[in-house]
């Protein structure tokens, strides 16, 4: 990992040993439990609304706002649920922090679900990641062992156990009904909402799902303030950010720095493009963001700046291409992970990205032809804002920005394949 330029949730990560709770607690580690412990439920919850902190999973949804919906009593039990099924492409920041820093993550935990009156608390994590999912066990054992979790934490009276729960590597379980499914042993597959999680979440509990990053952000806020906080990043985007930059650059990794940097910045921090070859194209959020080109550099990276420049911020996973790399073979490598990982509830995605994948493979082969463009365009529109959850809407993401960007080269594949025809047609006709 380079030089953070906010080191706050990546203080830790260069430490020896870091994943250790001898060096949580020798790095400050477990103090902000110890003083959320004593508040009333209804100030962390103000703390955390007032710092401004949105969920780092992708949407952005005020965590505090989120909290709130969790109804006051305790008559029925209420979860918190940990989506650390890390699976958008690109998207590889909650990996590296569960295993660097585990203890920030379950004292997050500790200090969410006392304040949502939780009392029992899953962290949802990808099956293939088995060195996380080991690592967290570790983690858990002990905090229990040090009397952080468990009956009557540090004499507060609060009760809390916490799962590590090991998924079965569908991208679509990282939405989060889809992700309750699951975890209650069913086929995931995402639910309608409303009604939201809080509502009626793991078995039709008040429930919240919150990402990795979002909870483990959560002790610095105890510790530091609400203003604090909102010193770092934009009025509307507060806070640091963790950035996995990857694809063309010197140095690929994860970069911690505020809201609102820009990808020129964050760059320099990367080493700058690999070999010096020119940038092409980027993510800004992993492949369901609208891609960008050489020409945002100077976006902000914060949820409105990016919305406001045609994408979106997602997961701040910056993939980076460099000039060598074919925008339609891109797309068309994204839109068969999409037909891969459609789950098949809905008509409009299960169908259309299958169709998608398959103009766009011939495409790349040199079979297309130009009204496959616009054929493509179509599916798109009947997949956007039609389809049951976030999935469909992601897969036409590169389709579009792609086209919108680089149509030309979508065009040249085809004038290709034009060219190839009439030659044949030619030589057939000599023949
Ligand atoms: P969403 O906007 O529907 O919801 C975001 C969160 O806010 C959810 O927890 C939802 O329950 C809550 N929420 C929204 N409106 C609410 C309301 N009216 N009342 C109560 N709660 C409400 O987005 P989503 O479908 O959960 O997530 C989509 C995002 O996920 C995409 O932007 C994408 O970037 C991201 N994503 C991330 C990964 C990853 O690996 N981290 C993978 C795929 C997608
Ligand atoms: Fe399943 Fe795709 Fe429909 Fe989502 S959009 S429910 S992933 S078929």
């Amino acid at each position: 990992m380079a030089d953070p330029i906010t080191p706050v949730l990546t203080k830790r990560w260069l430490s020896p040993n870091s994943w250790r709770l001898s060096t949580y607690e020798q790095l400050e580690g477990y103090t902000a439990v110890k003083k959320a412990l004593r508040k009333p439920q209804e100030q962390i919850v103000a703390l955390i609304k007032d710092a401004g902190l949105r969920g780092r999973g992708g949407a952005g949804f005020p965590a505090g706002v989120k909290w709130s919906f969790m109804p006051p009593n305790e008559d029925k039990p209420h979860y918190l649920v940990i989506n650390a099924d890390e699976g958008e492409p690109g998207t590889c920041k909650d990996i590296p922090l569960m295993m660097a820093d585990p203890h920030s993550l379950i004292e997050g935990c500790i200090i969410a679900s006392y304040a949502m009156r939780a009392h029992h608390c899953f962290i949802y994590v990808r099956g293939e990641v088995l060195h996380c999912i080991r690592r967290l066990q570790a983690a858990v054992r002990e905090a229990y062992d040090a009397g952080y979790l468990g009956k009557d934490i540090l004499g507060s009276g609060f009760d809390l156990d916490i799962v590590v729960h090991a998924g079965a590597g569908a991208y679509i379980c990282g939405e989060e009904t889809a992700l309750l499914d699951s975890l209650e042993g069913r086929r995931g597959q995402p639910r309608l909402k409303p009604p939201f999680p809080a509502a009626a979440g793991l078995y039709a509990k008040p429930t919240t799902v919150n990402n990795v990053e979002t909870i483990a952000t959560v002790p610095y806020i105890v510790n530091g303030g609400s203003d604090w906080f909102r010193e770092m990043g934009t009025e509307k985007s507060p806070g640091p950010k963790i950035f996995s930059i990857s694809g063309h650059v010197e140095k690929p990794g994860q970069y911690e720095a505020p809201l609102g940097t820009t990808l020129r910045e964050l760059l320099e921090l990367a080493g700058g493009m690999k070999d010096g070859i020119p940038l092409k194209f980027w993510t800004p959020g992993g492949s369901s963001t609208p891609m960008f080109t050489a020409d945002h550099l100077d976006v902000p990276l914060d949820f409105e700046g990016a919305a406001e420049a045609g994408s979106m911020l997602g997961t701040t996973a910056i993939m980076v291409f460099n000039e060598t790399v074919s925008v339609p073979w891109a797309v068309m490598k994204w839109t068969q992970f999409y037909e891969h990982e459609s789950c098949g509830k809905c008509t409009p995605c299960r169908e259309g990205t299958f169709w998608l994948a398959q103009v766009l493979e011939r495409m790349v082969e040199g079979r297309g032809t130009e009204e496959d463009i616009d054929t493509m365009l179509d599916v798109c529109d009947n997949i956007l804002g039609r389809s049951f959850c976030a999935l469909g809407d992601g897969a036409v993401s590169p389709i579009e920005s792609g086209i919108k960007y680089f149509r030309d080269e979508f065009l040249a594949l085809c004038e290709d394949n034009k060219a190839k025809q009439s030659e044949s047609a030619l030589v057939g006709a000599q023949a």
